[in-house]
């Protein structure tokens, strides 16, 4: 019940999906989490869970897009707690298109959020852990979908392939700097989330379809990435460093 126990986590797209699982999981284990979202709704009830269940949490509101945005929330987080020792960057968005579909605005839009997201949430993170001794842990969400490619999903390819590589440059710069910040990223397959229901528009066929492509024949659910971000969060995976997790149901085995 401990494995995160005193530590302090900042989980971005906290409020719904992967993210919420991970804040909930995180808080049972030990830890005080910042609930980091643009969706104020849903996070206040994710900080009123773990409230209930005798955790601690706060909210604050952040667009992983906005530099401003991230320096207020490690400010915030600071103020709160004193420090920060694990750091999730799990906000992001789905968008299907091929090279040729794909628009240069959408396209600059899936990498604002799910590659600067991420650039600026492993910034502002190392920066914040350097503040004390105990190093800490990031953790960036990337995807089967940073592994291999998919012709219907150009953008998200590319933003997700993105995560995989910044991460192991951010690991290699925080060893060799002498930080005790370690930097891994998480590749789930499909997640029975907000954001793959709201791909599969509530079609069987099309969830059946991605069933398929699963060899352990289902989908996955938010917990089953919450535990593996929790290992990488907790000092049991201190030896890792610039590691991918994949969590795909056997997907990329194939
Ligand atoms: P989700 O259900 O859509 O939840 C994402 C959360 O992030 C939502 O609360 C969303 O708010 C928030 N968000 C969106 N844009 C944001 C922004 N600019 N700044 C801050 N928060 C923002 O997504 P999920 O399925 O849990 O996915 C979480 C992460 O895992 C993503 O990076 C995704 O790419 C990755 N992933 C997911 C799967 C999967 O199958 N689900 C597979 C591989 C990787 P709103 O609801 O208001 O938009």
């Amino acid at each position: 019940m401990a494995r995160v126990k005193g530590k302090v986590a900042i989980v971005s797209g906290a409020s719904l999906g992967i993210g919420k699982a991970t804040a909930l999981l995180l808080a049972q284990q030990g830890a005080a989490v910042v609930i980091a979202d643009i969706n104020e709704d849903e996070g206040k009830k994710v900080v009123s869970d773990i409230e209930a269940g005798g955790g601690k949490a706060i909210f604050v509101k952040l667009d992983v897009r906005k530099e401003e945005d991230w320096q207020a929330a490690m400010a915030a987080t600071l103020a709160a707690f004193g420090r920060l020792d694990i750091a999730v960057n799990n906000a992001g968005i789905a968008y299907s298109g091929t090279v040729e579909s794909t628009s240069l605005d959408d396209w600059q839009r899936v990498q604002s959020i799910n590659l600067d997201g991420v650039f600026l949430g492993t910034k502002y993170a190392i920066e914040a852990m350097r503040k004390h001794e105990g190093g800490g842990s990031i953790i960036n969400l990337s995807s089967i979908e940073g592994l291999i490619g998919d012709p219907t999903l150009a953008a998200y390819n590319a933003s997700k392939g993105g995560v995989r590589l910044f991460t192991k440059s951010s690991a290699l710069h925080c060893a060799q700097s002498g930080y005790k910040i370690r930097v891994n990223s998480i590749h789930p397959g499909y997640i029975w989330t907000p954001m793959v229901q709201g791909l599969t528009k509530q079609d069987e066929a099309a969830r059946q379809k991605l069933v398929a492509l699963h060899p352990l024949g289902h989908l996955g659910e938010p917990e089953d990435i919450a535990y593996g971000i929790l290992f990488l969060a907790s000092d049991e995976s201190k030896f890792m460093t610039g590691s991918e997790l994949v969590i795909d149901g056997g997907y990329t085995a194939q």
